[in-house]
């Protein structure tokens, strides 16, 4: 019997916004004394009022149109209610039935460089809880430190899409990107910036349905931890199949000792959390013009810069992968390429050099390289007569461009200078050859 795993993901990032989601306190708590980023609202002090903070809705819908989601011109904050300690108020303001953002969808790349469409069901904004500090010893014990209670927090649910652990992968890798190049949050997963849930049932291959169950593991903090559970939940499954019982809907965690997942909670005590509308909060209204504005202020995303980096520099797709891991190296070659033009480096020189040497972008200025590629050329022409031999060839051979240049064309120029780099193998001292050129041309 073949099996085929059916895997839906769930994956909270919390947003680099100035000040909390429902209240003035500063959000950025990453090693703030404890308990010092509070407030009557997001310690859930009675009679407390919520309000909405624009910067955060901004950067969901920014997530949501960058995942290719529709933004909702009217939606709606729920109350999720359940008691734990860190949540103070026993409730969560989220949204559930009229979410900011609904049906969006990512490609992502799986086995043998296969690539699928993964749906998006939702992106929906909600607000992060409190941290508990267990403590072990003398003090034994648990702290609660409230500087995380509030922050905006925005939740990207997908379908039930994803067959193979590698596009899990690369879904997580590619949203990351995503985050970091809108910069609405460094998506750190070590500081619980980006947090990932997987939801896992298997079912016979070829079979249309759905299963009927499926298990919860939550509360994994790195890729590799995440795609070595799936896996390992998968095998567990099948197993069970295998033996002709059935699986129980529950929720798992991760042993990384034991490398095996463990039961955290049942379906038997699944929360029944009664959502109901905010009733402290008004309906959150946008004008169409609003989520233009937005659209269109939207940076290039990865997919597509890499994109325009194969069709438009001739680059091979690993390549342009690697150039567009981070905005920052992305701009570094874009400048790169602008200034190579100026002394007959081409993209693809630039795109090798910066690839191979593992060039430090923070310790080096596009112009450095471009000196570097040219200055590496063993037996650089610099002798005037050579130059100007191979100047008169080029001109002879390029008299569209000598005409342009003459009726002011100053790029007509690089042409020719291309011509003379091509010729000598880009061996031509560029700062030499220029004043020649222009004499001959004169
Ligand atoms: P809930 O409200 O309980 O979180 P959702 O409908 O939002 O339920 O689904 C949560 C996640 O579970 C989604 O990512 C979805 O794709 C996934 N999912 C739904 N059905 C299955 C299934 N049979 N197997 C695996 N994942 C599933
Ligand atoms: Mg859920
Ligand atoms: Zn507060």
């Amino acid at each position: 019997m073949k099996y085929e795993p059916v895997i839906g993901l769930e994956v909270h990032v919390e947003l680099n916004t100035v000040s909390k989601m429902f209240c003035r306190c500063s959000a950025d708590y990453f090693g703030a004394e404890q308990n010092t980023h509070t407030c009557p609202v997001c310690l859930g002090l009675p009679g407390a009022l919520p309000y909405i903070n624009e910067e955060a809705v901004n950067k969901c819908i920014q997530i949501g149109l960058a995942l290719n989601c529709t933004v909702t011109k009217k939606s709606l904050f729920e109350r999720k209610n359940y008691f734990y300690p860190d949540l103070p108020k026993g409730y969560q303001i989220s949204q559930y039935r009229w979410p900011l953002c609904i049906g969006g969808r990512l490609w992502v790349v799986g086995d043998n460089g296969e690539e699928k469409e993964i749906r998006i069901n939702r992106v929906h904004q909600e607000e992060d809880t409190a941290k508990l500090v267990h403590q072990f010893g003398i003090q034994y014990g648990t702290l609660i430190d409230f500087n995380r209670s509030g922050v905006p927090l925005v939740e990207i649910v997908t379908e039930p899409d994803f067959t193979q652990t590698s596009q899990i992968r690369d879904y997580a890798k590619k949203l990351q990107q995503i985050f970091r190049y809108l910069g609405v949050s460094e998506a750190d997963m070590e500081k619980g910036q980006m947090r990932l849930e997987a939801n896992i049932s298997v079912k016979r291959e070829g079979e249309r349905e759905l299963p009927k169950y499926r298990v919860e593991l939550k509360n994994i903090n790195s890729f590799r931890f995440m795609v070595a559970a799936v896996e390992y939940e998968i095998k567990r499954q099948i197993e069970v199949l295998e033996k002709g019982e059935k699986i129980a809907q529950e929720t798992r965690g991760w042993n990384e000792d034991k490398k095996c997942t463990y039961i955290q909670r049942s379906k038997e005590e699944a929360h029944d959390y009664r959502y109901f509308p905010e009733p402290d909060l008004p309906e959150l209204i946008l004008s169409k013009e609003k989520i233009q504005r937005i659209k269109d202020a939207l940076p290039e995303l990865p997919q597509n810069k890499s994109k325009g980096f194969e069709k438009d520099f001739g680059l091979t797709k690993a390549q342009a992968a690697v150039l567009t891991d981070t905005k920052g190296i992305a701009e570094f070659f874009e400048e790169a390429v602008q200034d190579g033009k100026k002394h007959a480096v081409d993209a693809k020189q630039l795109a090798n050099f910066i690839i191979n040497r593992k060039i430090n972008i923070e310790e080096t200025l596009p112009a450095k390289i471009i000196e570097e590629i040219l200055g590496k050329h063993k037996g650089v022409i610099a002798d005037e007569e050579k130059l100007g031999k191979l100047a008169k060839q080029v001109i002879k051979e390029n008299p569209k461009a000598v005409e342009d240049y003459r009726k002011g064309k100053e790029t007509a120029l690089q042409v020719l200078i291309g011509g003379v780099m091509r010729l000598s193998s880009g061996k031509a001292d560029i700062s030499k050859l220029k004043p020649i050129l222009e004499k001959l041309l004169s």
